[in-house]
């Protein structure tokens, strides 16, 4: 890896909950998290829904303030806690750090059209020196999205638009300002399946462009697998990272028993393997509250391979055979 762009050190966000006519009730959606991305890396985080995965990805781009820890930001030649950023270093780090949202129409104003939506941040990052350029700008996005030719998507309103042309503009929007890093929040999950394969591969087309690094989040192994080939995967639990390491020695041999489990979901097209795969015998199905989550590791009431320690001690991510697991096992 070069050198990390973007540190995550120790952080753990915690929400409130209730209150209103009972006591108030916590939950930590974030625990103890710590990695690293470097420039033009990808790491795609996966979980099921619920397990903290978009909180980190807010934290990683100061939309949400940590409870404690710090993500750090490569910049000026020094590591900077992002909430500590002041004047035209949080303006460079705003400009660097963009989302891609799971769903576009949320965040495209429904009353401005397209050439709207794309015009003001190349101005106001002062990328486009004028309106006219913006515009040319605009239109060369437009083009690189697969939006052709941009004089037809510029005079259009968003609900004039299918589900793949809007994540088309917002992908358009969120490169626009050249970012060092995005993150892409379950991108392509709203997507029909014909149309998920053409945006991943914008995607990475845009990653080899602009040297983009991404934090790629889904719920989906194969997807996953799809876009971090030759990458690393990072698998979070209850809002804690329980295996994190290269793509296909996780997927070869996955260590962690949550790993094996979630890995374990993903279709064998072929019939014959798919009947000899062996699925880990859970020991519950049912995801604990991450109100009350259970004593040391998360994952022991529905682990096949619990022992007493696992209800005792929260294990710690440990080097393993090249990659980081959590797990009293190793
Ligand atoms: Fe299972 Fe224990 Fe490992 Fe947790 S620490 S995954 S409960 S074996």
């Amino acid at each position: 890896m070069t050198i990390p762009l973007i540190r995550v050190e120790e952080v753990s966000k915690i929400f409130p909950v209730g209150g209103v006519f009972g006591a108030k009730k916590y939950i930590k959606a974030v625990d103890n998290v710590n990695l690293e991305i470097g420039e033009n890396e990808i790491l795609a985080l996966v979980g099921e829904s619920g397990c903290g995965k978009s909180t980190l990805g807010k934290l990683m781009l100061a939309l949400l303030k940590p409870s404690s820890g710090s993500i750090l930001y490569y910049i000026n030649h020094k590591y900077k806690d992002v909430w500590s950023l002041k004047g035209e270093e949080f303006r460079e780090y705003r400009r660097n750090a963009q989302l891609i949202p799971q769903d576009p129409y949320s965040t495209l104003n429904p009353m401005k059209k397209v050439i709207s939506a794309l015009t003001p941040p190349l101005l106001r990052y002062k990328i486009a020196r004028n309106r006219r350029e913006a515009k040319k700008m605009a239109a060369e996005l437009l083009e690189m999205v697969g939006l052709s030719p941009p004089e037809d998507f510029f005079e259009r309103f968003p609900c004039r638009l299918s589900g793949g042309q809007l994540q088309r503009i917002a992908i358009a929007r969120a490169i626009s300002v050249k970012p060092k890093f995005i993150v892409a929040d379950e991108a392509v999950s709203m997507l029909d399946a014909s149309l998920r394969i053409e945006i991943l591969n914008l995607l990475l087309n845009i990653r080899k462009r602009l040297k983009t690094a991404y934090l790629f989040i889904t719920h989906d192994f194969a997807i996953a697998r799809y876009f971090a080939r030759n990458e690393r995967i990072a698998v979070m639990y209850l809002g804690n990272i329980v295996e994190m390491g290269r793509t296909e020695e996780i997927i070869q041999n996955p260590l962690h028993p949550y790993t094996q489990t979630l890995l374990a979901t993903v279709p064998i097209p072929d019939p014959k393997l798919a009947r000899k795969r062996e699925l880990p015998k859970l020991r519950s199905l049912e995801i604990p509250s991450l109100i009350s989550p259970p004593p040391g590791c998360k994952f022991n009431t529905r682990c096949p391979y619990a022992e007493s320690i696992c209800e005792e001690k929260t294990p710690e991510l440990r080097e393993v055979k090249g990659r980081l697991v959590a797990c009293h096992l190793f």
